[in-house]
Parts: structure tokens; C-alpha cells; sequence
């Protein structure tokens, strides 16, 4: 490759990550007095967060006046078996009903009762119905709603940039560099504060239900290099009904078939046609359990041999009336006949999928800071309000709560851009050099061969089970695959998607070292962690677990939630019914 142009921007604050954390992060800043550029690797309507579809939490009450934002607390702090950070918890439930109410302001779609409120129904493990929603399209309404008051205040975009590194002493940020995905120039981005907003994780597992080319762990491994702290990694949330790709085609493997299927009478049989989550529930319609515990129960199955000859399960609602299922399930409907499967007829084939990554940077909830200076985040890329498990419909809360928030602290810090890039151990020269290596890479190993087997690794190994020796021998193997990273063959140019996704392998492998051995560490089950070994909750372990990058590698400690609030403690001590009946 012949020398790329290489491009400085300065700007006072650089948001990296158009999604619906980043976007409104955007929104207050600008508002506060400080206009942020918005940089992302994708087109700035086209985040992540267009594939919510089920809905948002807020504890309006507009469907049961009893529902409390310190309940809402309450079930949060419930389903994430009580390591979540209550401080975070707090501020999104309690700024949540504020922000649906803005965002309905702001033009989201918003499906309503009769009566014209914004309508509510039950997510799993709710106590009241809380889940606010637009039809199926949740997520991409609320980023139109977003994305258009950015832009009719005026917010500067820079889309299809790909941040690569950011340019820190270790306590101090002083902006980011990385390049152009179209015209493949190097850009360095001098600026007074980064606010990292770049997504979660979880296509570190080769099934898994985001988008592709997303969720690689960008933020979290940004942040870690930087000198951040990452924590509670080995939380990741695995959905139990992904659609089986050897059924269906790689293209749909791992892609969710919704929990409406079960919600509406769906139920799970396993390859001799048993109805098997009998014996993993006590529940009257064992289907309609936690996420966790239908995902286990079906990977158990698989496991022991109960599971159909493509690896997954079935998955019927072919004894409810064609009618019926076309009208309550349109789109998955729609979706299996193009397929060329009726699932009025036939059962669907599922499997889990990796869904959504608890873990994430470590982080003040109410004004972003992460403990390196300049340095914030936001959204997906954090770690703290979900604990070891998400209560769905709570991360598209977090993204306009918290992003609130963490944009109005950053103006408040009237941040200014440095006049030039102070000396660093890892500048930008550095940087454009490091990428140009990789670039002509001439080495035998192919990108898309070592993601495939990174994926397959944490299947095998950091998957819905685990258990000691698998996990040490995950590591053994995540070792062979770093290797493999230094010798990558590059066949197409620096904007091509292979050398995208060599850039990515470095960050996924961040992440994936951070989840074996933070699941190996934590020697208990807890949430969406279950070890084979350690098959208890253990009251030792309610802590968190912190990793640091050091000399040696990667390091790890403890530390200990706090406690939540009175009022939250008043509601939890109340036993609030969780209603698990009406999944989405
Ligand atoms: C299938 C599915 C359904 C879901 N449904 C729901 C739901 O119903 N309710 C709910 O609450 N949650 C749901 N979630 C979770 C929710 O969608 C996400 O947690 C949320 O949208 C994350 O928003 P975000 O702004 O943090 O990140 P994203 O929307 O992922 O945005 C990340 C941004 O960062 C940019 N970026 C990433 N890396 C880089 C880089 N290196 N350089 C530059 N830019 C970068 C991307 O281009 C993008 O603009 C669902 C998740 C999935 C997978």
C-alpha cells in the first residue's frame, strides 16, 4: 500500500458511536453548550440499536398505577442477582419515565392505549407491565426520533470512520486515531474529551444474535488499552431460541426467533418428543421461564444427545390456528415461510445465541467518567446496571438515561482540544505504522478463518456451561489464536471488510480473554454464569470482578457492590410477584 493521506481534526469532544447512547450523549452536550463531532463506522441511522425491536423500560404506570420506579429498581437488581451497581440502577430507572416522555416528544412512535397514553406491557420477570414499544420497531423508531433532533440542532456526523486506538498516557486521554472505511485516509482526532459509545460484545461467540460485523467488543477493548478498567466480563446473556444456521442457512444462524412464540403458546420438545423444560422448571408453562434457565435447559438437551441432528431443538406452536399465529407473529411468520418452513405445520429449530454482554467498561453512571481522565462511556460498551443478567428492555433504557447525563457532565467540563498530540509510548505515528503492517500482511492465515475459530473457542469453552478445565483450556487455545493475529494475509485493501475484521480480531480477543477468565474466576453460578463445577450463588461472591491491563497482561481484582437506596431496599423487601406469562 502507498502512504495513506493522514488527516487531523480537532475537535473539544469526539463521540465515538452513532447509536442510541451516542446520539443522545450528542443531544445534551450540544445543548449544554458544546457541540461534539459524532464519528462511527457505520452510516449514523444505521447503529446496532435499529434491531430492538421488543420495547424500552420506563415505570410510567400508564397500565398499573402501582408500578414505581424504585420497583422497576427492585426487579433490575432481582434479575441481575444483586451485583449489579445500584447507584446505576437507580439513575436509570428513575430517569427513565423523563426520557420516554422526551423521546415522545421528539416524534418516536410510540404504540398507545386506547386512551392515547403510551401503552406498557410485560417484559419477563417484571413486576408490572413497564415495557414501552413501537409495534416491532422499537429500537429504529427511537433512533429516527434521535438521529432527527441531532440533526435539527445542528450535530456534525462523521460516518464509516473506524477508531482503531486512543491516544492515552494511561491516565489521561488526548483523542483517537484510526481511518476513513471510504476513502481509506489515517485520521487522528485531537480532542479534549472521548466519549466511547461503540456497542457491546457479543459477537465474540460464533452464535450470536447481532447484526454482522457488530458488537465486537470495539468500546470495551478501546477503553482497556487506554487504561480503563473492565468488569463483570463473564455476564453475557445468552437468548434461549436463536434460529439453527445448519437448518436454516449461516446467513439466519443465531438470529432470535422471539419469546412471543413461546409467550403465545409455543412450547420446546426436544429431539424424542418430549416436552423437556418440565424437568428444568417448576412453572405450569416451563417455556415461560428465565431467560437463563430455558437457555440452559435446551443446551442441556442438546447436550446429552436429546437434540435434533442440526444441534438445536424444536420449537411448536403448529397446535395453535393458523390465523392466530399469523396475526400475533407476523413477521416470524413471514420470516419461515421465505424459508420455506410453515410453522403453522411444522416446529421451528432453535438453539441460544449469545445475546446481549453484561460486562463491559467500569464507569460513574451519572457523568460517564471510566477513571482516565478525558476518557467516558456510555450505553453497551459499559458494565454495572444489568449485573449478571439483563432485564429485558433495560439497555435501551440505559442508552438515553445515562447518555443524558454523561453528556451534560462532559460539557459541564468545558473540555478544550490540545494543540497538538503530546508525545506518547503509543501515539499516532505508531498507530498508522501499526495498521500498515497489518494492512500489507503477507502471512498464510485468513481473517475470517481465525473469527470463525475465536467464535468456536468461546462456544466450546465460555458457552452456557462452564467449568474449569474447559475454561483453562479456552485460554490455552485464545493463546494459539493471538498468535495466529501476528501472521494475518491481507487480500483486500483498507476498506475492505476482511481488513475491518483484522482490526476487530484485536479487539475481540481483548474481550474474549476478559470473559474466560473472569468466568473461570468466579467460582459460583450467578445470573447467566453457571459453572458445572461451582453449580451454587455463593454469598462470598457478590462482588464484581475488575480487569486492568498491566505489563503482565491482564490483571484482576474485587471489589463489592454498594448498597441500593432505602426506597429500592423498601421494594425489594415488599416480594414483588415477577410475572415471567407474557414474554416478548
Ligand atoms: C436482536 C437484538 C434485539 C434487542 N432488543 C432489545 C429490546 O427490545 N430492548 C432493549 O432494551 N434492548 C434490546 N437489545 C439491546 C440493545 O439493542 C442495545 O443494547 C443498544 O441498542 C445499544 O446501543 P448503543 O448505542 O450502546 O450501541 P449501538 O447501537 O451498537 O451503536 C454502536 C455504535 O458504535 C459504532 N462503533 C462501534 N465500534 C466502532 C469503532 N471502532 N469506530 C467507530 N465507530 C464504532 C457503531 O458504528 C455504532 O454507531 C437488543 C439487542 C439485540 C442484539
Amino acid at each position: 500500500m502507498t502512504d495513506a493521506e493522514t488527516e487531523t481534526v480537532r475537535c473539544r469532544s469526539l463521540i465515538v458511536g452513532a447509536g442510541a447512547a451516542g446520539a443522545r450523549a450528542a443531544i445534551a452536550m450540544s445543548r449544554s453548550g458544546l457541540e461534539p463531532l459524532v464519528v462511527s463506522k457505520r452510516d449514523h441511522g444505521d447503529a446496532h440499536t435499529t434491531w430492538a425491536r421488543g420495547g424500552i423500560n420506563a415505570a410510567l404506570g400508564n397500565v398499573d398505577g402501582d408500578d414505581s420506579c424504585e420497583v422497576h429498581a427492585a426487579d433490575t437488581l432481582d434479575e441481575g442477582h444483586f451485583v449489579n451497581d445500584p447507584e446505576a440502577v437507580e439513575v436509570v430507572t428513575s430517569e427513565a419515565p423523563d426520557r420516554i416522555r422526551e423521546l415522545d416528544d421528539w416524534g418516536m412512535d410510540f404504540s398507545r392505549t386506547k386512551d392515547g397514553e403510551i401503552n406498557q406491557r410485560y417484559f419477563g420477570a417484571q413486576a408490572y407491565p413497564r415495557t414501552c414499544f413501537a409495534g416491532d420497531h422499537t429500537g429504529e423508531s427511537m433512533l429516527d426520533a434521535l438521529v432527527g433532533k441531532a440533526q435539527e440542532i445542528g450535530i456534525p456526523y462523521r460516518d464509516n470512520v473506524m477508531i482503531t486506538r486512543l491516544l492515552s498516557d494511561g491516565g489521561k486521554v488526548y483523542g483517537a486515531v484510526g481511518y476513513d472505511m471510504e476513502d481509506g485516509g489515517f485520521v487522528r482526532f485531537l480532542a479534549g474529551a472521548v466519549v466511547l459509545a461503540a456497542g457491546g460484545a457479543t459477537a465474540v461467540y460464533s452464535r450470536h444474535s447481532s447484526r454482522e460485523e457488530e458488537n465486537n467488543g470495539d468500546g470495551a477493548a478501546l477503553a482497556y488499552e487506554a487504561g480503563a478498567e473492565l468488569m463483570d466480563m463473564e455476564f453475557v446473556q445468552f437468548h434461549p431460541t436463536g434460529m439453527v444456521g445448519e437448518r436454516y442457512g449461516e446467513d439466519w444462524d443465531g438470529r432470535l426467533v422471539t419469546e412471543a412464540v413461546r409467550g403465545d403458546g409455543g412450547v420446546l420438545r426436544n429431539s424424542e418428543g418430549e416436552r423437556f423444560m418440565f424437568e428444568y422448571s417448576e412453572m405450569d408453562r416451563p417455556e415461560l421461564d428465565a431467560r437463563d434457565v430455558v437457555a440452559r435447559g435446551i443446551a442441556n438437551e442438546i447436550d446429552e444427545g436429546r437434540g435434533t441432528e442440526n444441534g438445536g431443538v424444536y420449537l411448536d406452536i403448529s397446535d395453535e390456528d393458523r390465523d392466530y399465529i399469523r396475526e400475533r407473529l407476523p413477521r416470524m411468520y413471514e420470516r419461515f415461510e421465505s424459508l420455506g418452513v410453515d410453522i403453522a405445520e411444522e416446529p421451528m429449530e432453535v438453539a441460544p445465541t449469545a445475546h446481549y454482554a453484561m460486562g463491559g467498561v467500569d464507569f460513574d453512571p451519572r457523568t460517564g467518567e471510566t477513571g482516565v481522565e478525558s476518557l467516558y462511556v456510555v450505553g453497551e460498551t459499559t458494565a454495572g446496571v444489568h449485573g449478571a443478567n439483563r432485564l429485558g428492555g433495560n439497555s435501551l433504557a440505559e442508552t438515553v438515561t445515562v447518555g443524558k447525563l454523561v453528556g451534560e457532565y462532559v460539557a459541564s467540563q468545558e473540555p478544550i482540544a490540545p494543540d497538538e498530540e503530546p508525545d506518547l509510548k503509543h501515539g499516532s505515528e505508531e498507530e498508522f505504522e501499526r495498521l500498515r503492517t497489518k494492512l500489507n500482511g503477507d502471512g498464510s492465515v485468513r481473517v475470517d478463518g481465525v473469527v470463525e475459530e475465536l467464535g468456536e473457542l468461546m462456544e466450546d469453552h465460555a458457552g452456557i456451561r462452564r467449568d474449569s478445565d474447559g475454561l483453562r483450556e479456552g485460554l490455552e487455545r485464545l493463546d494459539g489464536i493471538r498468535k495466529k493475529t501476528d501472521s494475518l494475509g491481507i487480500d483486500g485493501g483498507i476498506t475492505s471488510v476482511e481488513f475491518e475484521f483484522a482490526v476487530d480480531l484485536e479487539f475481540m480477543v481483548t474481550v474474549a480473554e476478559g470473559i474466560l477468565r473472569g468466568a473461570l474466576e468466579r467460582t459460583e453460578s450467578r445470573g447467566a454464569h453457571y459453572r458445572d463445577d461451582h453449580t451454587e450463588r455463593s454469598r462470598d461472591w457478590r462482588k464484581n470482578i475488575l480487569y486492568r491491563e498491566t505489563d503482565d497482561g491482564m490483571s484482576l481484582r474485587t471489589s463489592e457492590p454498594g448498597e441500593p437506596n432505602e426506597g429500592v431496599k423498601r421494594a425489594l423487601d415488599e416480594e414483588h410477584e415477577l410475572e415471567y406469562h407474557h414474554l416478548e
